[in-house]
């Protein structure tokens, strides 16, 4: 059987790290068994959703890498869920509710005070023909319930958390459609998921007691429940989900010089017992990943390991993959001398700013002047394709300087810097007359 995932995001905001972490997750989960990874827009609440946050939950994900095979809309989906209203009405599985917001508060208050479970108390289900005529000729619109089978105990072997058991009748038939014919989420997700295939659904464990009421939703639409699997929930450093957390999205993290390849990379193994490897792409990540991996303990993001993490992908990107976002002019070679310098691709103007000048240099005494000087007359007689060693091995020979005495005088002349990248790679990229008036100003 293939496997079939879906991301089913709400397009009522902008995804965040967590949801990022879901989207490459359930990618991940059906790259792995060559199976489709499907986006469905969860958009049955018109009032909260927004055109605009579907096109940037498509941009995220393209800009993640993460190509859907398919994309499905619930809004476009609505007389699917009411064919099915209408045959779970007729198999008794939805009843309607006239309680209001504060009646059932008041239930929930004095079975608390009993010390009882808040459990709803199914009085509406002994309202009779006449009691909803009564209603509705006061012009009172019913919500309705799924009717949980209490008879049946509830299970399902999960994925990360492994054997699950719910007792229905310590639940609260769950409300799945409002007064207003506006749908809660559970139900038309069940009928989306049994409409579209899903084998798998992989989501965050704050959806777990929803997912012991779907179990039945799935049971009662006459299909087998899909497997179901719930991660630990992402924590900031502070260990509590963060509002930072709950709201850093990927175009914030694209404008701190964040790469999709390290995103990709540290949330792939993020709450898994195996290593981040910055040097892992996709397709590797893919291959390894495994739900058996996955812990219980919730998932520390920590967002000065990715820039870590984003520091180890920028030192590997070809040049092919960044050339587009380089300074006009830098080539290959200037890339690849100054790539392993970098912590974001966009320090790379830095750079080429240092190999194409101007540059002030710091002042220097007159013995380091005189030594400068020197570097310059030899600098004039050299060849300029592999220039640092010869330059180097003239000059200690010449002054017997050698070590930091030798280096970093020239280093802090030609780039206006203590540190950088590797000079035999950096100085043929600066122009040989460039070179010899940095080391003689
Ligand atoms: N739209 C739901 C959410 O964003 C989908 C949950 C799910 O079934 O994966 O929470």
């Amino acid at each position: 059987m293939t496997v079939v995932t879906r991301f089913a995001p709400s397009p009522t905001g902008k995804l965040h790290v967590g949801n990022i972490r879901t989207a490459l997750h359930n990618w991940l989960l059906a790259q792995k068994h060559g199976g489709r990874f499907l986006l469905r827009i969860d958009d049955t609440d018109a009032q909260r959703s927004r055109e605009e946050h579907v096109e940037a939950i498509r941009a995220d994900l393209a800009w993640l890498g993460l190509h859907p095979e398919g994309e499905e809309r619930q809004s476009a989906r609505f007389a699917i869920y009411e064919e099915a209203f209408e045959r779970l009405i007729a198999d008794g599985r939805l009843y309607r509710c006239y309680e209001t917001a504060q009646e059932l508060d008041l239930k929930r208050k004095i079975l608390l005070g009993r010390g009882l479970p808040p459990i709803y108390d199914r009085a509406a289900l002994s309202l009779t023909a006449a009691d909803h005529e009564a209603r509705a000729a006061a012009g009172d619109r019913p919500h309705w319930r799924f009717k949980l089978d209490h008879e049946t105990p509830i299970t399902w072997d999960d994925g990360i958390r492994g054997p699950q058991q719910f007792d229905p009748r310590q639940m609260s038939d769950p409300v799945v459609r409002r007064a207003d014919g506006s749908w809660l989420y559970m139900l038309p997700s069940a009928i989306d998921d049994v409409a579209m295939g899903i084998t798998d659904v992989l989501r965050g464990e704050d959806h777990v007691s929803n997912t012991a009421t779907q179990v039945q939703m799935f049971e009662a639409l006459g299909a087998s429940p899909p497997r179901f699997a719930h991660e630990a929930l992402l924590t900031g450093t502070e260990g509590k989900l963060s509002k930072r957390l709950g709201s850093l999205g990927v175009a914030d993290l694209r404008e701190a010089g964040i790469e999709p390849e390290a995103l990709v990379a540290l949330l792939a193994r993020l709450g898994t017992s195996d290593p981040v490897d910055p040097a892992l792409g996709a397709a590797q990540l893919a291959a390894s990943f495994d739900l058996a991996h996955f812990g219980r303990a919730p998932a520390r993001f920590d967002e000065a390991e990715l820039a870590r993490v984003n520091a180890a992908v920028v030192h590997r990107l070809p040049y092919a993959r960044v050339a587009h976002l380089l300074p006009h002019g830098m080539g290959e070679a200037a890339w690849e001398a100054i790539r392993p310098n970098l912590a974001h691709i966009g320090e790379a103007a830095d750079w080429w700013q240092v190999i194409r000048g101007p540059v002030t240099p710091p002042a220097f005494d007159a013995e380091t002047r005189a030594f400068l000087d020197a570097a310059a007359q030899v600098a004039e007689t050299l060849d300029w394709s592999d220039p640092w060693p010869a330059l180097t091995g003239a000059l200690k020979e010449a002054t017997g300087r050698k070590g930091k005495a030798l280096f970093l005088p020239l280093r802090q002349a030609l780039t206006a810097m203590d540190h950088g990248p590797d000079m035999k790679a950096l100085l043929p990229l600066i122009a040989r007359e460039e070179a010899i008036a940095r080391l003689k100003a």
